[in-house]
């Protein structure tokens, strides 16, 4: 069977929806295909355990902040139903029974929770917060930019983004000299500079190993921090994030009805098995079923492994491409647990089980740099951390569409198990895992174990074989700074095109991407409709009607 169309997106995720959705705004007959039985890749919410579906969970991704008021506004999201809630602070609670709470708004609450630990700290906080501010000047609209490319006209590498951002912007030296620190600097040494107390130290470092195969004395891990520091959740404070009404899978829900609103046909149980390429160019999918579907318009939303080496294929693709997505790096280590719990946690530093504002935010297992560290060199020494360290919420503090009254979901996002997890299951030792981070948390909150009703633990590989995570890794591919930039997915390509005409790459895996910010899916439509206006795709047209 044979049908056509004028775009073809593949993969069903929220950059495949929100690409489908531009695509389509602009006038284009497109369809999406997407191979599970729904839309929303890692931004979905389930309910995972059968004899209790009156609970969900925003299964992998938790918390927005990265998506660009442009993206939401043109598809007319919050119409659709895209409600966020700013979620609290982070919160850390210490074994000595004190705790620490930070919050992204509230600069007198910050000086009272951090004097507790360095005045000296305390007053540097501010000062943070505004050199924070500064970079996300630089690095906010760096985003929302395509990189220029190696070999085009334009000059093309960090160094002329950062000059273009410097020129455009009238940013100082000094940020773009700290800039550059950030991508060389481990976000350790970074905080030394700044803070004393490891209190303080250890709830900040947490965005910079965030979804990353690294610990954090790695170079790199600054800009990991960055990046998850820059955004905001519209509440116009920069740094926060929020919980989506819903969940995770409500924001996938809402790109997918602006998508159908715009004339979208999606297609779940869709899973492509090949992308058409003739004479170097792109002309379609054929699914698993055999079906094609012919478009001179392609856009995949993939892992790079598989949208490039697995469905366009080495022999139809530039050798140095081949090699550079061979050698992508894309390991994670990361165990999502999703707890149902009958009553919030009772932190010995801050008793009682009723909700106060410290369960409304992270709340945190990084006690120390060094558990941290630690958690991280246990796994690259190939086996799962002893100590988990998590990033964990619990949204139902805000959104009550997610469990009965009175219980509460909690999202454990933690690290590390080793990355080669992502080939076998592991499924007891991840159990024994999430046994011991549960234990963590109940020598804090004592009521903790007894109050888990249900849990749900995804590893790597189901991450890779359910949900087309390669490797693990959560933004299809690691946030190194080779992987950065111009670097992302390869040197030559990062301008959302690809070595074959009329195929383009909207997946995580290029720059801006990862995270659930759609930028990667809008610069790859309007890369494909620039080059449509352009008439570069009329052959294809072409050569498709008279096939
Ligand atoms: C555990 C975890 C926690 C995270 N936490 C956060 C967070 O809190 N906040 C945040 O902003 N980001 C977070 N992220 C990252 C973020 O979720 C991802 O970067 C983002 O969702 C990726 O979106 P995407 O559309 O690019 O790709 P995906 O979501 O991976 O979508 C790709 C889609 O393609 C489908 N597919 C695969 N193969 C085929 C095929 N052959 N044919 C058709 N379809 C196919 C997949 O099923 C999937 O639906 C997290 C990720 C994970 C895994």
């Amino acid at each position: 069977m044979r049908q056509s169309y004028d775009a073809v997106v593949v993969g069903g995720g929220h950059n495949g929806l929100v690409a489908a959705a531009y695509l389509a705004r602009a006038g284009m007959r497109t369809v999406v295909c997407e191979s599970r039985h729904k839309t929303g890749g890692a931004a979905t919410t389930e309910s995972p355990w059968p004899e209790a579906p009156e609970f969900k969970v925003t299964r992998l991704s938790y918390v927005m902040s990265l998506m660009p008021p442009t993206i939401i506004k043109d598809l007319s999201l919050d119409r659709h139903g895209y409600k966020v809630f700013p979620m609290g602070p982070y919160y850390q609670a210490f074994p000595d029974g004190r705790s620490i709470s930070i919050w992204s708004d509230d600069a007198k609450k910050n000086y009272e929770e951090i004097a507790k630990f360095s005045k000296r700290d305390a007053e540097a906080m501010p000062k943070w917060d505004a050199w924070l501010g500064g970079l996300a000047d630089v690095l906010g609209p760096m985003l929302l930019m395509v990189p220029p490319k190696v070999g085009s006209k334009r000059p093309g590498d960090l160094a002329d983004l950062l000059r273009m951002a410097w020129r455009q912007r009238g940013i100082d030296v000094r940020t773009v000299g700290d800039v550059t620190r950030l991508m060389t600097m481990s976000i350790a040494d970074l905080l030394d500079d700044w803070f004393e107390s490891w209190q303080v130290k250890a709830p900040i470092a947490v965005n910079g190993v965030i979804g990353t195969w690294a610990g954090p004395y790695e170079p790199g891990t600054a800009y990991v921090m960055a990046h998850h520091s820059i955004g905001d959740v519209g509440d116009g404070h920069l740094g926060s994030w929020g919980y989506p009404e819903g969940g995770m899978g409500a924001v996938a829900d809402a790109i997918r009805r602006a998508a159908e609103s715009f004339g979208v046909e999606i297609r779940t149980n869709a899973r492509v098995a090949r992308t058409i390429v003739r004479s170097e160019r792109a002309e379609g999918v054929v699914l698993e079923t055999g079906a094609e579907l012919r478009a001179p318009v392609v856009v995949t939303s993939l892992h790079p492994r598989t949208a490039f080496l697995d469905h366009v294929g080495s022999a139809n693709l530039p050798d140095d491409f081949v090699r550079d997505i061979e050698h992508w790096k894309t390991r994670s280590g990361v165990v999502k647990i999703n707890l149902a719990l009958s009553e919030l946690p009772d932190f010995t530093a801050n008793p009682g089980s009723q909700l106060q504002p410290h369960h409304t935010g992270s709340v945190e297992m990084a006690p120390s740099m060094e558990y941290i560290e630690r958690a991280f060199l246990d796994a690259r020494e190939g086996r799962a951390a002893e100590r988990p360290f998590s990033d964990s919420v619990i949204p139902t503090t805000f959104d009550r569409t997610l469990s009965p009254e009175g219980t509460h979901i909690m999202s454990l996002f933690s690290q590390w198990v080793p990355a080669e997890w992502a080939d076998e299951p592991h499924t007891e030792e991840l159990e024994a895992y999430a046994d011991r981070l549960i234990d963590e948390y109940d020598a804090l909150a004592p009521n903790f174990k007894r109050s888990i009703l249900h849990r749900d633990i995804v590893g790597p590989y189901e991450m890779e074989h359910e949900y087309g995570l390669v490797g693990g890794n959560i933004f299809h591919g690691e946030l190194s700074v080779e992987q950065l930039f111009h670097m992302r997915p390869a040197p030559g390509y990062c301008d959302y095109r690809t070595p074959v005409r009329g195929l383009y790459f909207a997946s995580s895996a290029t720059h801006a991407g990862g995270g659930v910010c759609g930028i990667p899916g809008w610069q790859a439509a309007k890369a494909a409709l620039a080059d449509q206006r352009q008439g570069r795709l009329a052959g294809v047209r072409k050569l498709l009607t008279s096939a």
